[in-house]
C-alpha cells in the first residue's frame, strides 16, 4: 500500500495509549497502569497481525492429487476475533467457508488462516465476509465460494443500544453457490446456522 502513513515508533504508540488512559479520567502515572500503554501496544500487534499477512500465500500450496474430488468442502465453525473499525471493539464470531473445487484444493488449516488473516484486522463484519470468498475465489479458482460469517459486535452489546445475544450474519456467493439454489441450499444444510446446536 504505497500511500499508506508512516508507522509511528513504539514510544509514540504507548503515549498515544496513555493519553486515552487520560481522557478515561484516570492517572496514566498510577502505578496499576504504568506498564498498561506496554501491554496494549503488545496486544495491538497481536489483535492486528493480520496486516503483515497475504491470505494468497496461504492458499497458493494446494492439493491436485485428490482423485477428481469435486464435490462441496467445508469448514464450519472457525472462530474468529476481530474489531469493527468504527469502534475498535471487539466483534466475536464464527465463519463457515465452503467451495466447490476444480481440481484444486486447499489444506483446511489454510481457510482457517484466510478467515484469520482478515479477522486480524480493523474491519466491518460485511467487508470482511466478502474479502474472505473473493481471496477463495482469486486464489483458487474453483466453481463457486459460500461464506457466512456470525458475529457478535462488542460496539453494540457493551455500549450504545447495549443489546447482548445478538448476532450479526452476513454472507457472500459467489459462483455455483450463487446461481444455484440447490447448492446454496447444500451448504446452508451443511452449517446449520442459527439452530443453535
Ligand atoms: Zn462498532
Amino acid at each position: 500500500m504505497a500511500d499508506t502513513p508512516r508507522k509511528p515508533s513504539r514510544e509514540e504508540a504507548e503515549a498515544a495509549i496513555r493519553t486515552l488512559l487520560s481522557w478515561a479520567g484516570d492517572d496514566p502515572g498510577r502505578e496499576g497502569l504504568l506498564d498498561t500503554p506496554k501491554r496494549v501496544v503488545e496486544a495491538y500487534g497481536d489483535w492486528f497481525s493480520g496486516y503483515g499477512e497475504d491470505p494468497a500465500e496461504y492458499l497458493k500450496r494446494t492439493f491436485e492429487e485428490v482423485e477428481g474430488y469435486d464435490e462441496m468442502i467445508v469448514l464450519r465453525d472457525i472462530e474468529f476475533e476481530s474489531h469493527c473499525e468504527h469502534h475498535m471493539a471487539p466483534i466475536i464470531g464464527k465463519a463457515h467457508v465452503g467451495y466447490l473445487p476444480d481440481g484444486k484444493v486447499v489444506g483446511i488449516s489454510k481457510l482457517a488462516r484466510v478467515v484469520e488473516t482478515y479477522a486480524r484486522r480493523l474491519q466491518v463484519q460485511e467487508k470482511m465476509t466478502a474479502q474472505i470468498a473473493q481471496a477463495i475465489q482469486d486464489v483458487l479458482q474453483p466453481r463457486g465460494v459460500a461464506v457466512v460469517v456470525e458475529g457478535s459486535h462488542e460496539c453494540m452489546t457493551t455500549r450504545g443500544v447495549h443489546k447482548r445475544g445478538v448476532s450479526m450474519i452476513t454472507s457472500t456467493m459467489l459462483g455455483t453457490f450463487r446461481e444455484d439454489a440447490r447448492t446454496r441450499a447444500e451448504f446452508l444444510r451443511f452449517i446449520d446456522v442459527g439452530s443453535g446446536r
